[in-house]
């Protein structure tokens, strides 16, 4: 019997297929984003609390309370922003779950869609399974900044939504100030939503503020701004995140969730919302993983790697054209296979596979482990 897929252009992520591979061949995993370090020990601590303690059932569908009015809290001290964290913010599992409920939620059947590309794999699929089509604009290599008359060309009467990213997976770029004016021009001008994926706003580097579209009341007007706990508090496996969005378009978004999962993790919401309250590790992110991109690439100075340049995220590009004309999916595999390192290849993020001889590497890894991938990388 033959099946017609609903998404018959996608495979397996990426992310597996480089981890499954690094795993396979025991080479250091600097494919996919997760550090190697552990969560802080207070954190850890705190969920086994609560669950020993029988906080073990079902949350509110919107999340825990206490978790919903820190992040108010810290919104309002970073962003200036007031959010009601009753009709405003709902807790996620993680940010894929809350980039999928706010695309579910808002794209119809026919609407376009605006995605810079390279773009994070979880966008299209869903624009594709509301029935709406994905317009594709460019980041200028090698600089990948916002071309903002290509993407003013691309819109049009059916344009629904813009998906922004910054800090920017995987090319480190990140919107500045210059950025969200025109983004207020256009927004201003156009019935159209914004979906702002901000998993790495805490980790920006030499001195740049994050660009949240919460900065911005026209903008978070018409904004569904996407976090993740993941990324801030080294906890990608916990699989947390929110969304917040003004309270008519989190009725929508909460019409999605509650039939796509429901709600998460309880004790580890408890945990979050007491961690959050007791430090302030946010706030020494940026300095933390600048210093790793630093080491990383001090330690890469000996190879035939050139870096871009990397202004946030975990994730360092490499141009690798002085090594070898293969392609990047060919040359990533081949590095993991031979020299032992894994890499993503970002053409996998262009729609039609543009390949730039470039090669993304995760720095979110203990000191040990990038000298000894760093030198693998400098033998080649
Ligand atoms: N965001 C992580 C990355 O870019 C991976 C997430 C995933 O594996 N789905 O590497």
């Amino acid at each position: 019997m033959s099946f017609a897929s609903k998404l018959p252009d996608v495979g397996i992520t990426i992310f597996t297929v480089m981890s499954k591979l690094a795993a396979d061949h025991r080479a250091i995993n600097l494919s996919q984003g997760f550090p190697d370090f552990e969560a802080p020990a207070e954190l850890i601590e705190q969920v086994s609390h609560y669950m020993r303690r029988g906080l073990n059932q079902y949350a509110p569908m919107q999340g825990v309370p206490a978790l919903r009015q820190r992040i108010a809290e810290k919104i309002k001290a970073i962003y200036g922003a007031e959010i009601d964290p009753d009709a405003q913010i709902t807790i996620t599992s993680g940010a894929t779950e809350a980039l999928y409920a706010a695309i579910t939620a808002v794209v119809r059947s026919g609407d376009e869609v605006i995605v810079l590309e390279p773009a994070y794999d979880s966008y299209a699929p869903a624009i594709q399974l509301s029935g709406g089509r994905p317009v594709y604009v460019p980041l200028a290599f090698p600089g990948y900044r916002v071309d903002w008359d290509r993407l003013r060309a691309a819109l049009s009467a059916r344009t629904r939504l813009i998906i922004l990213n910054s800090p920017h997976n995987p090319t480190g770029t990140v919107l500045a100030p210059a950025d969200a004016a025109v983004l207020q021009e256009i927004a201003a001008e156009r019935d159209i939503y914004i979906l702002s994926d901000e998993v790495y706003e805490h980790i920006i580097f030499d001195g740049r503020p994050h660009q949240s579209m919460l900065r911005y009341p026209e903008l978070a007007r018409k904004s569904f701004v996407v976090s993740s706990f993941g990324k801030t508090y080294h906890t990608t496996g916990w699989k947390i995140g929110y969304c917040v969005a003004p309270p008519q378009l989190t009725v929508e978004f909460q019409k999605i969730h509650q039939f796509l999962t429901f709600t998460s993790n309880t004790p580890i919401q408890l945990a979050y919302a007491d961690f959050m309250r007791h430090t302030d590790h946010y706030l020494h992110l940026a300095e933390f993983y600048q210093r790793k991109r630093d080491l990383f690439l001090d330690l890469m100075k000996g190879s035939r790697f050139k870096p871009l340049p990397c202004a946030g995220t975990y994730f360092q590009m490499m141009d690798y054209a002085d090594i070898t004309a293969e392609a990047d999916v060919d040359f990533a595999r081949r590095l993991t296979t031979q020299y032992g390192v894994a890499a993503i290849p970002p053409s996998v993020f262009y729609h039609d596979r543009q390949d730039h001889r470039v090669l993304r590497f995760c720095f979110a890894k203990q000191d040990q482990t990038l000298r000894q991938a760093a030198e693998k990388l400098c033998r080649i």
